[in-house]
């Protein structure tokens, strides 16, 4: 039994759902999916959700590394970054760091950070003069130059420009963003299908600024100019850049109701299934590359979770789920930061970039640190969703969320990310109606629930166990999702090998336990399953016959101080049948 006793932060949502204990009301299942294929879930605010356990620990080290670096991200280093002369990190991408650091403010200060390292308005002060008269940033007179940082770089500042805005209400954000609108609408002939046909992906970002401009000020011209541009979007290289168009484009159809624009995110996602590895990874450049790029494993987490509300399809939160508790929080330092290891299908980690000297090891905080910061606070808000008469638990990392609307709090608790058990406790203070609809991940064999301790129907319908009732006080809601060790083939397509999981899972064995490079194998009995030491755990075996039960989550020593020399990781191994 889970301690449930209330936190601090609990406290101040019950003040208005103080309840009495009254168990579980009258059953009455539905095996209807209520609207879980409805076009569009809502999702909370940033500021309905608090996070604890091991993801409010991988989210509160990314954003206090970031808020606590002031003599990185000084002042300084934001105005030399947006003109676009040295004096920062990513200096020679104009518009980067302003607006991925609007962006990032936007999410953390509606989680209830202090906006004290660098508030929006005194940002607006120092970098908005310096915007050009064509409407870029950048140096003068270089609205014409075919530089494709010009183009990623500005881009990124148009979103976090009007993010800033949302915030503050500040209209000089406004202004300096249809500035900026206007100087990528005038380019967009160059661009449009400057990539093999496609449209540019360092260029094609820019959409989900448009639709921002579109929603937030109705700004018609800029939806008509994102409209445009993405009917040109497909398969181009940039993991990140990529992904980052893509969420524009998710953005673009929730607001003109066009699947279309959903049926190329999809294309693309399938681009990135095919070439991902066991644990969930890209390459920073697609189909392969050398290293990954925690940006564009941001931007994988965040259009999958953004799909799945869109869609209500599940499969893209296991999608989520996998990468985040894998290759995600592999990717994470023990600074907090993200950046670049060393990336291929048999092993992963390892020494890559390693940029401005190496002064960060294989961390990049000029980009990958803030992004991920950012995916984690866009990716947590997803976590429940709702419509009028459900609420969707997608994904079970401990949390507390208020849902006004409904009237209703959740406290999730459990033992995330290896999810043998969760516990939901559902507070109702007047008598409420909805159905529960708790998502069942694919790696699950089954899932058991119970509703005060007495077992419900646990059926699955559309990937969720659905509790349809009228809740009342105070139910606390048990599932267990039972899964043992299992092997997966891997590549799909054309195994070299099979990944460990348990659970959600994926086991490595890390070189310190190991040499990497040799091709170990499972040790699997007659019918296949692996065979298991005297503590449970998977055994392997070196080609000399060295035998070992090392294998580790590859996410579970993240705290390690290795940013200078990445510890690397084995995650596909033969199978050898024991005699
Ligand atoms: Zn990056």
């Amino acid at each position: 039994m889970r301690n449930l006793g209330s936190k601090p932060l609990a406290l101040l949502f019950l003040s208005t759902c103080l309840v009495v204990l009254t168990g579980c009301p009258a059953r009455r299942e539905s095996k209807e999916a209520p609207q879980a294929n409805a076009p569009l879930q809502r999702a909370p605010s940033f500021g309905q959700i608090r996070f604890g356990g091991d993801y409010g620990t991988h989210f509160a080290a990314a954003t206090a590394h970031l808020l606590t670096w002031t003599d990185l991200y000084t002042l300084d280093s934001f105005v030399a970054a947006t003109a676009g002369r040295p004096g920062s990190l990513w200096w020679d991408w104009p518009g980067d760091q302003i607006g991925r650091w609007l962006s990032l403010v936007h999410v953390v200060q509606g989680y209830g950070w202090s906006d004290q390292a660098w508030p929006p308005r005194v940002l607006a002060d120092a970098v908005l003069p310096l915007q050009t008269e064509d409407g870029n940033f950048g140096p003068p007179g270089s609205a014409a130059v075919a530089d494709v940082r010009m183009l990623s770089g500005n881009a990124f500042a148009l979103r976090g420009l009007m993010d800033g805005f949302e915030d503050t209400k500040d209209v000089r954000f406004l202004e300096a963003a249809r500035r900026l609108g206007r100087y990528f609408e005038k380019i967009a002939p160059v661009w449009e299908t400057k990539k093999d046909g496609h449209l540019h992906e360092f260029y094609g970002h820019c959409i989900d600024g448009f639709v921002a401009l579109y929603e937030q000020a109705g700004d018609r011209w800029a939806l008509e100019a994102a409209e445009r541009i993405g009917a040109h979007a497909g398969r181009t290289p940039h993991t990140h850049h990529s992904l980052s168009l893509m969420r524009g484009l998710v953005d673009l159809a929730r607001v003109t109701g066009k699947r279309e624009y959903l049926d190329r995110v999809e294309d693309y996602m399938a681009w990135c299934r095919e070439n991902r590895t066991v644990t969930g990874g890209l390459p920073e450049a697609m189909p392969a590359s050398e290293q990954d790029e925690g940006c564009g494993l941001a931007d994988w987490i965040v259009v999958n979770m953004m799909m799945g509300q869109a869609t209500g399809q599940t499969r893209y939160f296991d999608d989520a789920e996998h990468t985040l508790v894998n290759h995600f929080f592999f990717n994470q330092f023990h600074t907090g930061g993200f950046g670049h290891l060393s990336f291929g299908q048999e092993v992963i980690g390892g020494k890559r970039w390693q940029g401005w000297e190496g002064r960060f090891g294989s961390e990049n905080p000029g980009c990958c640190s803030i992004w991920g910061a950012w995916a984690l606070g866009q990716a947590g808000r997803l976590v429940v969703t709702e419509s009028d008469d459900a609420v969707f638990v997608n994904l079970y990392p401990q949390a507390d969320i208020v849902l006004p609307e409904k009237g209703v709090r959740l406290e999730i608790t459990g033992d995330f990310p290896r999810l043998n058990e969760v516990r939901i406790r559902l507070e109702s203070a007047e008598p409420r109606h909805l159905t529960l609809a708790l998502r069942v991940p694919a790696w699950a064999e089954t899932a058991q629930v119970k509703c005060d301790g007495e077992p419900v129907d646990s059926s699955v319908t559309g990937g969720r166990v659905l509790l349809s009732r009228t809740w009342k006080g105070e139910s606390d809601v048990e599932i267990e999702f039972k899964s043992g060790l299992r092997l997966v083939p891997w590549p799909a397509q054309k195994p070299l090998g099979v990944g460990v999981f348990d659970g959600p899972l994926c086991l490595g064995l890390p070189a310190s336990a190991g040499d990497v490079d040799l091709p170990w194998a499972v040790v699997v009995d007659s019918s296949g399953r692996p065979s298991l030491d005297a503590q449970g755990r998977p055994r392997i075996v070196d080609p000399s016959g060295r035998l070992l039960a090392g294998l580790v989550p590859v996410s579970a020593d993240w705290l390690i101080p290795d940013a200078k020399d990445p510890i690397r990781r084995r995650i596909l191994f033969g199978t050898k049948r024991t005699p």
